[in-house]
């Protein structure tokens, strides 16, 4: 077992294996890379693995590395955070190690645990940087477009997410992310490249990293009103605790949702659109809760002829195709449409 406090120097001069997975074998546990940009003046700091079933900052980053690592336009840190979980078998499938705490809620006191004290070992990083960003690379469980999210909406965060996305959401909800601690000192974006496991994911981390690499000015670029959507404050759809969710409505389960749910990610949902079927217990075996925690299921759902459906038009986000994710995480987060500032 590697020692979660130190996070290892790579060395720039030396690329990682042909393969993906004998690099991940390779890594002497959390990683990070300095690489030197044609601005030594100026320094960006690039996130990824924080969750080690979500590998498509890596991929990206080892493809970019294999291509030669081009001199990026400022100095840029790279961190790899989780890659033991990440190799832990099945590879690619832990989000973190079993019997720990998720990293991503770990940037927030108590540190005294192990994944904790990773998290204050990155943060350390960060501050005896001081980039003038940080982005935080990750993938969505169920198949998506691509999104950002940050914790502040304002024209520097707009232009920097939409060099990479053509949404952006925008969350109150502080869980002791990376971003909830990053941006206290720095602009700070999370992009969900898309699903793990989807290629079309992996060329986007790929295209991300270029371009956060390459751009001169990350805050340049203001966009115009129609292109980037920004959504705030998602609500998050829960299974009720005992009630019991399948994809297969032969399960007579308390929530059936549609097998083609992904498919509707980032689409908006209209009063009558079917998003599950519900069981005998009706609307009681789901929980929704805004961002202070004000359950509001009655206010954005009804159940129709035992479906349920939006009282109001609905945009649906981070729907999962895994039965197992939805039912302990979240069947999906919806925004209601008068909440979706677009300007
Ligand atoms: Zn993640």
């Amino acid at each position: 077992m590697t020692d979660p406090l130190v996070l290892h120097r790579l060395d720039p001069a030396r690329p990682p294996p042909a393969s993906l997975e004998a690099w991940l074998e390779a890594l002497p546990g959390p990683a990070m890379l300095q690489v030197p940009g044609a601005d030594r003046s100026r320094s960006r700091a690039l996130v990824t693995l924080l969750h080690g079933n979500e590998p498509s900052g890596l991929r990206g980053l080892h493809t970019w590395w294999r291509a030669g690592l081009a001199t990026p336009a400022t100095d840029l840190l790279v961190i790899i955070a989780s890659v033991e979980a990440a190799r832990t078998p099945p590879r690619f499938s832990h989000r973190h190690l079993p019997g720990e705490r998720d990293l991503n809620r770990c940037f927030r006191a108590p540190w005294q645990d192990a994944p904790g004290r990773l998290a204050q070992a990155i943060m350390a990083e960060l501050v005896a940087l001081g980039p003038e960003a940080v982005l935080d690379l990750h993938n969505t469980s169920g198949r998506s477009p691509p999104f950002a999210v940050s914790v502040l909406d304002d024209a520097r965060h707009r232009a920097f997410a939409s060099l990479f996305c053509d949404h952006l959401i925008v969350t109150d909800l502080r869980l002791g992310a990376l971003m909830d601690a990053a941006e206290h000192l720095f602009p700070t974006l999370t992009v969900e490249c898309g699903g793990s496991g989807d290629p079309q994911a992996d060329a986007h981390a790929a295209q991300v990293i270029h371009r956060y690499a390459a751009s001169d000015n990350l805050f340049g670029a203001l966009p115009a009103s129609d292109t980037l959507k920004v959504f705030h404050n998602p609500v998050r759809v829960e299974l009720a605790q005992g009630a019991r969710l399948s994809f297969d409505p032969a399960d007579q389960a308390d929530v059936t949702l549609a097998a083609d749910i992904t498919r509707h990610n980032f689409d908006l949902c209209r009063p009558g659109d079917t998003l599950a079927a519900l069981g005998t217990s009706g609307l009681a075996a789901l929980v929704a809760r805004d961002h202070r925690g004000r359950p509001v299921l009655g206010e954005l759902f009804t159940s129709h002829d035992g479906a349920l459906t939006p009282r109001q038009p609905l945009h649906l986000f981070m729907a999962t195709g895994r039965a197992d994710i939805a039912a302990s995480d979240c069947l999906f987060y919806v925004a209601p449409v008068s909440d979706n500032k677009t300007s």
